[in-house]
């Protein structure tokens, strides 16, 4: 269908086109270029079944059509070479320099990206749904756009791939059915948008066009049918109105050229579904373009067009006092010529030449030094392009300009793939938290780990463009870490991690915050409570100026940073408050705790218990290391249970004591009560070992009041639990020892339980 497709390409037809626009032209490169490509591709061929070498060719002839530069030329005959022949990139760069190996290198990862198109929505859907899936879609096509940008790293990357792309389409019938829909469907909507935002509308067009044809044939050919029958009919009134302007601009003496110009099929397309109409209610099939040399003569033509035919109103458009954002001046407007509406478009040479060829133009044609007026202020900056665009219109001088093209235009961002294959933009030197947190807060919040290109990363790891990361996220982990806040690179990242720490946690930030008090107090052995009662909290908040105590738990929950100093200022003032309280009077507590004596003997005492030498006192022996006699003993005077009887060496009495209240205990010696203790026996798992066990106590005639057996998977022992009644602690040493003489036990203890006192 192109006249470009029927005159062979040949190097020769390359070079000479090439020397008309770029007389300086290295000829000789691009000639060294064509003999590496065409032995590097030797006996491939084409889908087509032509030799694989008549597609570099042809991309670049394509090129040669925006005039591009030889280095680019040479770079579009080489572009498939480091893919798809043994050459690699080191050998262009040593045979054709750096340059050369930049373009070529871009062109190839461009090749590379993973391209996934969101799957076609599904029509059961909600209106609402689907609105939110084609904005989704959108935002998705948008970075990939972006992310071809980012890789190519100098626009002429772009340009290589733009023409591969367009003779791709141009013959893509050789493919499969599936295949060509696929590569339509990319074109569509990734390439086509960004020749249009490079403002090459001549590829864009195209490129439409042939995504059209493969992806719905039908409604393109009854297009093609139809259009070219509307045309032929509307012929008769292009021809005359374009007579009767040119007549007028005779005699007024401006030079214009003036052309009929077939609208595009899929400019077409988009109309009708717009609009919902059908092929023969849209008119404007055609359109008039007047070409002039400035732009007074654009507004001057203007007024004689308005003054000969009547304009409909709402159609006229300055795109030249206000740009498209991809650069595009005209002036439009639609005149109804002879009883039919008709679309005059109105421009410079200059403007022609870059709303044809984008970016490439200005290399191309250079309009006499002139300022182009800013478009709207609010469109250039959401427009990414807006950069390139401005620069297009900055630099004047084509040398200056390609250097300029080399500037990273997304030198800020990173492109990088979720497991499902979506992309993702996050700040450069973001890592796997930024990541995690751009999926979800929840995701932020529960990653533990990160997996990049498949291996394990530290979280700190600097993810690169083109990267595939899997997040590791445990539903337990606590949330996010304060260091976090130093390494991640997303402002966007540190909120959230803000947030989480200061609002959307704040119950579970006071319930932290409390436990890691209670926790660093019982460390140091007081008990909680004791430190922390007259709301102690509270006052320390207010001193520091943090706010309520419920605030200072907060903070303490989610940054321990502040930890130390209050856990310090708990005990000073738990130590000044001791300091200040006279000590108790011993005596005085005893009396309280003496058992009232009958007919002037002391009571009975079962416990078995002297204090001071004297008995006849409310004690009890503390559940956690039930002493007996012959134990080395201690007690503690509580506050209205009488006195407590620890082992020495049991923990719990040393916990959050009060010096003073402890007080010298003996055994009586008197009685022989009976006491249960416990021992506890690791042993070997196995049947017949308890039996062993259990007959211990009575070759001692000791009593067994209790058996609990806890078998241990892990290391295949289980742990026995005796109860056994003694009378004192020589009973018990009897015991163990006899115990662990036993074959299959391992160790005997008595243990102390530290939960129950
Ligand atoms: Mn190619």
């Amino acid at each position: 269908m192109n006249d470009k497709d029927k005159k062979p390409v040949t190097i020769e037809s390359i070079i000479s086109t090439v020397k008309n626009y770029q007389p300086d032209a290295d000829t000789e490169m691009i000639e060294r270029a064509y003999l590496v490509a065409k032995e590097g591709h030797q006996t491939q061929k084409r889908a087509s079944g032509e030799p694989y070498i008549n597609h570099p060719l042809n991309v670049a002839a394509i090129l040669t059509e925006l005039q591009l530069d030889d280095t680019t030329i040479a770079a579009a005959i080489l572009h498939d070479v480091v893919e798809d022949t043994l050459f690699t990139l080191e050998e262009i760069k040593d045979m054709f320099g750096d340059e050369m190996a930049l373009l070529i290198d871009g062109v190839t990862k461009i090749g590379q990206i993973p391209i996934s198109l969101v799957k076609k929505k599904d029509p059961a859907k909600s209106k609402i749904d689907a609105e939110r899936e084609k904005l989704k879609e959108e935002q998705m096509l948008e970075t990939y756009r972006k992310m071809i940008i980012a890789m190519a790293k100098d626009i002429r990357v772009i340009m290589i791939k733009l023409a591969d792309r367009l003779h791709n389409m141009r013959t893509l019938k050789f493919m499969r059915e599936d295949k060509q829909k696929r590569i339509a469907r990319e074109t569509l909507e990734i390439y086509a948008p960004l020749a249009n935002r490079l403002g090459i509308s001549n590829i864009k067009w195209e490129l439409e066009d042939l995504s059209l044809r493969y992806l719905e044939p039908e409604v393109y050919y009854d297009l093609v049918k139809n259009v070219v029958q509307k045309r032929k009919d509307r012929q008769i009134y292009i021809t005359e109105a374009v007579k009767q302007i040119e007549e007028e601009f005779d005699d007024l003496d401006i030079h214009a050229s003036i052309s009929g110009r077939a609208k595009h099929f899929y400019s077409i397309y988009k109309k009708m579904k717009r609009d919902n109409k059908e092929i023969g209610e849209i008119y404007d099939l055609s359109a008039i373009r007047i070409l002039v040399d400035d732009v007074k003569e654009c507004y001057h033509v203007l007024g004689i067009i308005h003054s000969h035919w009547k304009p409909i109103p709402g159609r006229f458009k300055d795109y030249i006092a206000v740009p498209k954002s991809n650069g595009y001046r005209s002036l439009h407007t639609t005149v109804m010529v002879l009883g039919y509406p008709i679309e005059i478009q109105i421009r410079t040479y200059a403007m022609h030449q870059i709303s044809e060829y984008g970016v490439a133009a200005h290399w191309k044609y250079k309009e006499a030094g002139r300022s182009v007026s800013a478009g709207n202020a609010a469109d250039k900056k959401m427009s990414w392009l807006h950069q390139m665009v401005q620069l297009q219109r900055d630099i004047r001088d084509p040398k200056e300009y390609l250097e300029a093209l080399k500037i990273d235009i997304f030198s800020d961002e990173i492109f990088v793939f979720t497991p499902a294959g979506d992309l993702i933009s996050l700040p450069k030197g973001s890592n796997p938290i930024d990541f995690a947190y751009r999926i979800h807060s929840q995701v932020g919040h529960h990653c533990v780990g990160a997996k990049v290109n498949g291996k394990m990363v530290p979280l700190e790891y600097k993810l690169h463009t083109g990267d595939y990361v899997e997040i590791i996220t445990n539903r337990s982990n606590n949330g996010p870490s304060q260091d976090w806040l130093n390494i991640v690179a997303s402002s966007d990242t540190r909120q959230k991690i803000r947030a989480w720490f200061k609002r959307e946690n704040r119950e579970e930030n006071i319930q932290h915050g409390q436990e890691l008090i209670n926790e660093e107090l019982r460390k140091l052995g007081y008990i909680p409570k004791d430190l922390l009662k007259e709301n102690r909290l509270e006052k320390i908040a207010e001193q520091m100026n943090i706010g309520t105590e419920e605030d200072l738990l907060a903070q303490i929950g989610y940054s321990t940073a502040h930890l130390n100093g209050i856990i310090t200022k708990l005990v000073e003032m738990h130590k000044k408050e001791l300091a200040e309280n006279t000590p108790p009077d011993i005596s005085a507590m005893l009396k309280e705790i003496k058992i009232p004596t009958q007919n002037g003997k002391p009571a009975k005492n079962d416990s078995g218990i002297l204090v001071e030498g004297e008995g006849g006192f409310v004690v009890r022996l503390a559940k956690c290391c039930s002493p007996i006699p012959g134990d080395e003993i201690s007690g503690y005077i509580t506050r209205g249970r009488g006195i407590t009887v620890h082992r020495v060496d049991c923990p719990n009495i040393l916990k959050g004591a009060e010096l003073d209240r402890m007080i010298e205990v003996s055994w009586a010696n008197t009685k022989e009560n009976i006491y249960v203790v416990d021992i506890e026996i690791i042993c070997n798992d196995k049947s017949g070992a308890l039996n062993q066990i259990l007959a211990v106590p009575s070759t001692l005639q000791l009593n067994i009041k209790s058996v609990h057996a806890t078998p241990n998977k892990s290391n295949k022992t289980s742990t026995v639990r005796l109860g056994i009644e003694v009378r004192n602690s020589d009973d018990v040493k009897r015991i163990m020892t006899q115990m662990r003489r036993v074959k299959d036990v391992y160790s005997v203890t008595r243990p102390i339980d530290p939960a129950s006192d």
